[in-house]
């Protein structure tokens, strides 16, 4: 007797292979079993979805059978197929590609006999769990009431406490009441990026050292395949008890998840950038949803609803969805130890046309730099841009470091001389002389990091340390860090006090628990401002707000820490509520005005992107799609609004034209089903010339970048 299944396999959306594929078996295999079945030529991995009762009209001829079972391992569970399955559907991709990349690479190499051995190598949980309690500080007043009322908090919970108020405490205190109640549970800790808090883990470590030497586990992408495999499995068998992880973790399978944090939770790495463009905040929330709705029907008592996005600086849609009630909002609005109130730093806006022009450092600003240095604190100058300078130009005729595949202009990184495009990667050594024209003189125009760097450390270069000792300053930037380690040993120079001054991009701003900054410096954060993006000042205020978490995070020193900021736009009132310390008076104008303008978190909105050898072409799909939509009367349609094809912002990349179309709807309902339908004409039309030679298009669902 044989047995017929539905089995999903690695395909993207556009290979022709939508849904599951139909397979023959000699036993019955249970739903979320893995297999290996033949694929074309190829035997691939691929997840039992469903058994069947027949054939489903595969001729004959065309009937394969499952190659193997890959045994000795739990099925993957019915809410893990859910969630993976809302995943697909949610953002218009294939199950079977959506389901495979949510597995370790490692797993599709493996049969039984390589697994057991993988598994073997776990070897039997450490059974020499820590005897010492953990050391824990006692809870504050406020972390106290944020963790009473998320203990019976029946729907999604935001954590909003200001940088300081020791949200990590609360999150530990939340981890450890499921763990402790329940001997299978598990909790999910995201993090926007791992290796930006290399402290988290250790702690972590530490404080459920009791649970045994394993019970922490870290899933991420900059894992080694092997690691990678060998988390997945110690989640996927129950015993890896905490997670730590990325986006990407909010699809491993843990069967006894009780509990998902998501720390940061406005911060923009949690939407993937390619192939199913996920939020994994957006689907915590989902799966959060999946895992109470169970408990309740397995009748545990007072269900706790199991979810706390946390943030100094929540997204728009969090805010809203606690101003509508959707989410229960716990507030600290006070830092850990703060007598007076929050103890915010003070924050002052320098007008930057009052200052002589162009000064690097305005002279108010240097003077309280120099202050610091001479009381042995740190500073911390933050600016968002990498390399010595954006561009290099020639006076003379007018020539700019373009690179010659993308839209954008070139970095000047003065170290190694060269000219780097930071979109495509394309180098060259900076030319001797003007490319056009010949002249020798072509000029940096702007700064970057590198540059600050050197400026800074001209300008201070008389000052002396309290010992007596010249002034260090250190850069912290992509560039900085690119060897392995590298940021790890610069945070704990700066952590052992051997910087005066940190000049950095937005790596130093997050999360770090920097103990001895005492003034934060921010310079000239002004093109976000007057971006086109939508989400740009919401950004801007979080980073800034973020960056002024880092000064005065001792308590003594919180009263006289500082923030400054150098703008050409002081009277912005991005920069009064920020002076005030006010993310709620920011979020209400914000939010008014995204009302006023129709755009989320009032609107749902989507992007079809196209990628073609020229911009026409790839504008011209966009319309046809559009042109097809309206034609074929699409389900949905009437709610949904198409708008004109455009040039994506970084319109040619790495010599690839691409362009994109909005799609709005104050309907997300609508919205879904209007692109359902229309998915397989978008596929149809790819398929007709000049369609052909398009090299790609997809569907972002909930776009960061519009
Ligand atoms: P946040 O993430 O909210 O910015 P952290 O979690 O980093 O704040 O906490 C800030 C500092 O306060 C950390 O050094 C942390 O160890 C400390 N801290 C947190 N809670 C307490 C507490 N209840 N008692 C003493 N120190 C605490
Ligand atoms: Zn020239
Ligand atoms: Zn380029």
């Amino acid at each position: 007797m044989s047995f017929w299944l539905d089995v999903v396999v690695a395909a993207p959306a556009h290979s022709g292979i939508p849904g599951p594929l139909t397979y023959e078996s000699e036993s019955a295999l249970s739903p979320g079993q893995l297999v290996r079945v033949p694929l074309g030529r190829r035997e691939v991995l691929g997840v039992v979805w469903a058994e069947r009762s027949d054939a489903g009209g595969l001729s004959a001829a065309q009937r394969k059978a499952v190659a193997g079972e890959l045994g000795g391992i739990n099925p993957l569970s019915a809410h893990w197929r859910s969630l993976i399955a809302f995943t697909a559907s949610y953002y218009q991709r294939a199950l079977g590609e959506v389901a495979l990349a949510a597995l370790p690479p490692q797993l599709r190499e493996l049969d039984t006999t390589g697994l057991a051995r993988r598994l073997k190598r776990q070897g039997p949980p450490s059974s020499t769990p820590s005897q010492t309690a953990p050391v824990r500080p006692v809870l504050s007043g406020q972390q106290a009431d944020a963790l009473r009322v998320f203990e019976t908090a029946d729907r999604p919970a935001l954590l909003f406490g200001t940088t300081g108020s020791g949200k990590t405490e609360v999150y530990l205190r939340a981890a450890e009441q499921v763990l402790q109640a329940d001997a299978q549970a598990q909790v999910l800790i995201l993090v926007p990026e791992i290796n930006l808090t290399p402290q988290l883990q250790s702690r972590l470590e530490d404080r459920f050292a009791h649970l045994g030497s394993d019970a922490v586990v870290a899933l991420h992408s900059a894992l080694s395949p092997a690691q990678r495999l060998k988390g997945w499995l110690a989640a996927h068998t129950g015993r890896a008890r905490l997670v730590l992880g990325t986006r990407m973790a909010v699809l491993a399978s843990l069967p006894g998840l009780r509990l998902i944090v998501v720390d940061e939770e406005h911060d923009p790495s949690y939407k993937q950038q390619e192939g199913a463009r996920y939020s994994a905040r957006d689907l915590a929330i989902y799966r959060a949803h999946l895992e109470s709705g169970a408990t309740q029907r397995m009748g545990s008592q007072a269900l706790a609803y199991r979810v706390m996005l946390g943030s100094a600086t929540p997204s728009l849609e969090s805010w809203q969805a606690c101003l509508s009630g959707r989410y229960l909002r716990l507030d600290m609005p006070a830092r850990v130890g703060s007598t007076a109130g929050a103890a915010h730093p003070t924050v002052r806006v320098l007008d930057m046309a009052q200052q002589p022009k162009g000064a690097v450092l305005a002279p108010p600003l240097l003077k309280a730099l120099a202050e610091r240095i001479g009381r042995g604190e740190q500073s911390l100058i933050f600016l968002n841009r990498r390399g010595y300078a954006p561009v290099l130009a020639c006076h003379a005729c007018g020539w700019k470091s373009q690179c010659p595949h993308c839209s954008a202009y070139r970095v000047f990184h003065k170290l190694d001389r060269t000219l780097r495009c930071h979109h495509c990667g394309y180098t060259d050594p900076v030319p001797r002389g003007c490319p056009d024209c010949g002249n020798v003189d072509i000029t940096p125009v702007g700064r970057g990091t590198e540059q600050l760097e050197e400026q800074v450390s001209h300008l201070l270069a008389t000052l002396e340390r309290p010992d007596g000792s010249p002034v260090r300053v250190s850069r912290i930037d992509a560039d900085s860090t690119r060897l392995k380690g590298a940021l790890q040993t610069q945070l704990a120079q700066v952590h052992a006090g051997h910087t005066d001054i940190l000049v950095g991009t937005q790596m130093i701003t997050k999360g770090h628990d920097f103990r001895n900054i005492t003034l934060v410096a921010a310079l000239n954060p002004d093109s976000a401002l007057f971006s086109s993006d939508f989400r740009a000042s919401e950004r801007l205020f979080a980073l800034l707000m973020q960056a002024a978490g880092r000064a005065g995070r001792q308590a003594g020193q919180s009263g006289v820490s500082e923030m400054w900021v150098q703008t050409f736009h002081p009277h912005h009132a991005l920069f009064s509520a920020l002076q005030r310390h006010d993310y709620e008076g920011f979020a209400r104008e914000e939010l008014l005005h995204r009302q006023g303008a129709g755009l989320p978190p009032f609107s749902h909105v989507a992007l079809l992107r196209a990628e073609a050898s020229t911009q026409e072409l790839a504008q011209d799909f966009l319309r046809a799609a559009a042109q097809a939509a309206t034609t074929q009367g699409l389900p949905g349609a009437q709610k949904v609004q198409l708008y004109p094809a455009v040039p994506m912002p970084l319109q040619r990349l790495a010599n690839v034209e691409r362009a994109q179309m909005l799609l709005e709807s104050d309907s997300r309902p609508a919205l879904q089903q209007f692109m359902a339908a229309w998915q397989p004409l978008l596929g149809q039309l790819r398929n007709q010339a000049p369609f052909r030679r398009l090299m790609r298009w997809a569907l972002d669902v909930d776009p960061l970048g519009i």
